[in-house]
């Protein structure tokens, strides 16, 4: 058996997908090391026996101690694994902790302090090849009357369960181990109690006051400071300085642990992330500032806000695992409301940035037709495609916040100085974004009267009023603008962005418009079979002047047979029309039905008063809707004040949406809730992503 240097078995986690099949977060033993150096091992499975051995990269895994691989081993799905060992602060405590130690824990959807009592041996007795996991066996501690609540018992909880772990309140504590030579004489669960006297620890127990139970609830509000943490430093001229926590170690020369954190603003004292004559990060110049972890306190700017939502505000960090870590998938449907929505929740906004807070949110939050392209760009350590995935994008699906200063950081970099200092519109940025960030092709290939003519990021709808009934859907609005131009998509494109008919930002050519929940682009598909409007048939013809024809249901593309076509045109009032041939498709069906092509929306963004906001689909679930705005309130004065982003569910989107579209044509605004009258009345652009 392979065992380290002081003579321990060696264990270790799959953190990278491994090519013979072992997926991220599996847990194992290693026996032994080839010269190449891959591990020769076996992994655990489900209850910690043995499952299957073979052999596995060893820069695919981090090494774990046989604690920290059984209370690994306890925690389910194996990727939130991978989540708690990132979070090296937190991780650390919890493998420390001790009896009546006071922790956090996520339990039902709620955060609940409750005090260890033992640690607990699950699975399989202990036997060769088989490893035991360990879970916690904790007391509810109730908040409200500082007494032990007796209520039922509660479930074994996983290391992951813990979300925080107070300051110990005793002095002389010994953390709980897995001994391993105990006799165990339950099958399933032992309870370890390897502390040296359990008497003197239960006379301890008792002299543990509520006072000081209610302390460290106290200080329980206090957020650990961890990499990726926001915090503020007295400087040396009294000024109280703010940055984020970029980097914690013990710094060469120095004996006790120091944080490097980015300031939110340059000092002249300051460096580009050296200390000494070391560098543990990379900032801009005249913002790294090196001081004791021990000067630093948690932002209070964001723990006023934290007082409010008992909600703890999880920052990420992603220090020991950084090369290895992979793109986070957007927030589950089911998560949503806990992860997502509430105060300081989203993107925040700073300085103008709204345009830019909600095309982000509004393209990444649950989408992921533009994750693929993240692995083609340039992907620097610092560059601005690095920013957007891991800063941005990434942050906001992993802790569901992404601090302005992060979208300052981009914003900076996006080549024109005007893009951090001035509202800016969402289609510019939008094909900045994708063209010269992202690398992107363009989405959209369009031809012009059967030429291939245009590649664009977005389309504008260009109609006139008249073309188009008092409200239309954008469905309509789309159909139109392509056909009045004679204009077809080359192919399906894999995400469109319509831009409604608007004039700048205060001209609306409509007061409403419907977006669409389905938008079928079937007629306007170069090369795809279209249906005669009239039969059925196989279409040949396109009349852009039957389109708002009154006895023809207006509004409707007008595709037709040859001879529909020529019946159509017979009549007098029909005469001037100039119907054009279509493209034959590329494969023509023998009476096969045509097939529908359809694109779903994911998002809305729409205007108010020169203020964006966004609306976004994060499921499949109809009311599945969120709204986001990115300034919704302000805390502090002016000058030192700051945004609050928030993020609201609104199923009643959803509930409007399930109404028939006749139905939402006669919808009296003035009778709509407040959401509903802004999707209505304010938007801008609607996406739409293709369906599988
Ligand atoms: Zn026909
Ligand atoms: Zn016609």
């Amino acid at each position: 058996m392979e065992r380290n240097e002081e003579g321990q078995e060696r264990y270790f986690i799959v953190a990278r997908r491994s090519k013979k099949g072992l997926s991220r977060g599996s847990i194992g033993r290693a026996d032994a090391e080839t010269a190449a150096g891959d591990l020769i091992g076996m992994v655990y499975g489900g209850g910690g026996s043995a499952r299957s051995s073979g052999t596995v990269k060893k820069q695919d895994t981090c090494p774990l101690t046989r604690h920290q691989a059984q209370l690994l081993l306890f925690v389910s799905p194996a990727s939130r694994r991978l989540e708690l060992l990132r979070n090296v602060q937190l991780f650390t405590k919890i493998c420390a902790l001790a009896q009546e130690d006071l922790v956090v824990v996520k339990h039902k959807k709620d955060f609940q302090p409750c005090l260890v009592k033992n640690l607990i041996q699950l699975g399989k007795k202990d036997k060769p090849g088989v490893l035991q996991m360990l879970g916690f066996e904790l007391d509810l501690v109730d908040t409200e009357h500082d007494i032990l609540s007796k209520t039922a018992p509660l479930p074994f909880f996983s290391a992951a369960d813990i979300v925080q772990v107070a300051p110990s309140h005793l002095n002389t504590r010994q953390p709980l181990r897995d001994s391993g030579d105990l006799d165990f004489k339950r099958k399933e669960v032992s309870r370890i109690n390897s502390m040296p006297a359990l008497n003197s620890c239960n006379a301890k127990k008792q002299s543990i006051s509520n006072t000081d139970v209610s302390s460290s609830i106290q200080a329980l509000s206090q957020y650990s400071l961890e990499v990726g943490s926001m915090a503020e430093v007295i400087s040396l001229n009294g000024l109280t300085v703010y940055g984020v926590i970029r980097w914690i170690g013990v710094p060469e020369g120095k004996k006790n642990c120091w944080a490097g954190l980015e300031l939110d603003n340059e000092a002249t004292t300051c460096s580009d992330g050296t200390f000494g004559t070391k560098r543990y990060f990379t900032c801009e110049g005249n913002k790294a500032l090196y001081v004791p972890l021990t000067n630093c306190k948690p932002d209070s700017r964001f723990l006023f806000i934290t007082n409010e939502t008992p909600k703890p505000f999880e920052p990420p960090s992603a220090t020991l695992l950084e090369d290895l870590n992979e793109d986070v998938p957007p927030v589950a449907e089911q998560d949503v409301l806990s992860h997502l929505v509430g105060r300081m929740r989203g993107i925040q906004g700073h300085f103008n940035s709204c345009y830019l807070d909600a095309t982000l949110f509004s393209l990444f939050t649950s989408s992921t037709a533009f994750n693929r392209m993240f692995n083609r760009s340039a992907d620097s350590d610092e560059g601005i495609s690095h920013i957007l995935r891991w800063d941005i994008v990434n942050r906001l699906r992993r802790s569901g916040f992404v601090p302005a200063e992060s979208v300052m950081k981009f914003r900076k970099q996006l080549g024109c100085k005007s893009f951090a200092t001035e509202e800016k519109d969402p289609e510019e940025f939008i094909t900045l974004l994708l063209k010269h960030v992202l690398h992107i092709e363009p989405l959209l290939k369009i031809r012009s009267h059967g030429e291939l003519a245009q590649d664009a990021y977005t389309h504008q709808i260009i109609v006139e009023k008249n073309q188009v009934r008092a409200l239309p859907s954008v469905q309509q609005l789309l159909e139109m603008s392509f056909v009045s131009s004679n204009l077809k998509f080359e192919e399906i494109p894999s995400c469109l962005i319509v831009q409604m008919p608007r004039f700048g930002k205060k001209f609306k050519m409509f007061p409403k418009i419907i977006p669409s929940t389905e938008l079928d682009i079937t007629d306007i598909l170069h090369c795809s079979p279209k249906e005669c409007f009239l039969c059925g048939h196989l279409a040949e013809y396109e009349c852009f002047q039957c389109l708002m024809d009154h006895k023809l249901q207006p509004g409707k593309i007008k595709q037709y047979c040859s001879t529909c076509n020529t019946q159509v045109h017979i009549h007098p009032s029909r005469k001037e029309h100039t119907p054009h041939k279509l493209t034959d498709p590329d494969h023509l069906p023998e009476d096969a039905p045509v097939e529908r092509h359809q694109m779903q929306l994911f998002a809305v963004l729409c205007i108010d008063t020169s203020h964006y906001v966004s609306f976004v689909k994060y499921g499949p679930n109809p009311r599945s809707w969120i709204f986001f705005n990115s300034m919704a309130d302000r805390c502090g004065d002016d000058k030192n004040g700051y945004n609050v982003p928030v993020i609201r569910s609104c199923p009643e989107i959803g509930d409007f949406f399930s109404q028939s579209e006749e139905e939402m044509s006669k919808a009296d605004v003035r009778e709509c809730s407040e959401l509903v009258r802004r999707l209505l009345c304010d938007s801008y652009m609607c996406l739409y992503q293709r369906t599988e």
